[in-house]
């Protein structure tokens, strides 16, 4: 079976064997060295100074670390502005309210680009905002957000910026210093190539909460987890055998070139992958160029149920992944993370041609309708 889900991705042989490494307990000196080792390649993958930036290490998925990110790096004080186009952007805001950390709401239609000059009208009238918390890579539907503007508006208000990059971290680009990221959130099992259950986030170490400030929490505390990895040892258990995975998926990831490499490796499967729909009648739910390399979402064809479509995939080797919401009748979504190759996109297509010619489908019966 070939997944083509964002998360979690297909595994390599030599990360699927890495799970096999030996039984360890996480108080002993292997696993704070494997720990280390992890921590050193994460920063190494954008060439961040240890001295400025730390990578603190959690066992759980993505939304763990999204959730330690805003609840720990947004004092009591504080005030976020959060951006939303899509599920993720408002799990953002979900985690500020369920923290009832005081939080203003920029949100646009799930298809749309974020509104640059409405968040220029935001920001010069919303007063105390010490935060600004959006997605890199807006899963919902593949939208790659143009990161690099929203930090310079971030940059002339002296705002503080989170990022959720758990599905662009390690192939698209994060300029860290440039955009003064302030936080960033990632996770093991997407475009690391690892396995589910590590997750983590890229912290400037001077927005690390002071020790003995007021808490906001504990399992997700941020700065205790920095302040214990960064003297060689652990808070709480982890998952050591996912550890054992994403040490083995960094080495592989260097090995290959980095993250230039991943991302272009990555742009020539979705380059294939919408070509080939595309060819077949398959509309993309974006333009070209608004996408990220990590996910597509078109629409489904015509007359062809997404459940009809999926198992109609499964059946022949490959699973893709639903919309979400009001886009779930709509449209499907095909990611290109994990360890693919181009023969398993022509094995694709192919299949999905196929199920075209079973349905009656041809190019001109296609549900193109635009938003
Ligand atoms: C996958 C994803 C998450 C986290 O999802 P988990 O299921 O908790 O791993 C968060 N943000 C984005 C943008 C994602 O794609």
């Amino acid at each position: 079976m070939i997944l083509l889900t964002p998360g979690p991705v297909q595994l390599s042989q030599r990360v699927r064997k890495a799970l096999q490494g030996p039984d360890l307990s996480h108080r002993e000196s292997e696993f704070f060295a494997l720990q280390a080792e992890i921590r050193r390649d994460l920063l190494e993958i954008y060439g961040l100074p240890a001295e400025r930036f730390a990578a603190v290490l959690l066992t759980g998925s993505g939304t763990a670390a999204m959730e330690a990110m805003v609840s720990s790096l947004v004092p009591r004080d504080g005030r976020v502005l959060i951006l939303e186009n899509g599920v993720y952007g408002e799990r953002l805001a979900e985690i500020a309210s369920i923290y009832q950390i005081e939080h203003l709401r920029l949100a646009r239609p799930w298809t749309q680009p974020i509104d640059l000059s409405a968040l220029g009208r935001h920001l010069a009238v919303a007063e105390r905002l010490t935060h600004l918390a959006v997605v890199h890579h807006e899963t919902t539907t593949g939208r790659l957000n143009n990161l690099a503007a929203i930090a310079d508006r971030c940059r002339e208000h002296r705002i503080a910026l989170l990022v959720d990059a758990v599905s662009s971290f390690g192939a698209e680009a994060l300029d860290f210093e440039a955009w003064g990221i302030a936080g960033c959130a990632g996770t093991a099992n997407k475009c690391l190539h690892g396995i589910p259950g590590v997750s983590f986030v890229i912290v400037r170490r001077d927005a690390l909460p002071p020790q003995g400030q007021p808490r906001r929490n504990l399992y997700l505390d941020l700065g205790c987890y920095a302040r214990a990895q960064d003297g060689g040892a652990t808070p709480y258990t982890q998952s050591v055998q996912a550890f054992y995975a994403l040490a083995e998926a960094l080495a592989e990831l260097q090995e290959e070139g980095g993250r230039g490499s991943r991302h272009a490796r990555y742009r020539a499967l979705a380059d294939q992958v919408r070509s080939g729909l595309t060819g077949l009648g398959i509309v993309p739910l974006l333009a070209e160029g608004a996408s990220s390399v990590v996910l597509n979402a078109f629409y489904l064809p015509k007359g062809i149920e997404y459940s009809t479509f999926h198992d109609a995939l499964k059946r022949r080797g490959f699973v893709i992944y639903a919309g979400q919401g009001e886009l779930a009748r709509r449209i499907f979504r095909i990611s290109t993370m994990g360890a693919i190759t181009p023969n398993d996109i022509a094995q694709f297509l192919s299949a999905v041609e196929a199920i075209m010619k079973e349905h009656g489908k041809h190019s001109s019966a296609v549900d193109a309708a635009a938003d």
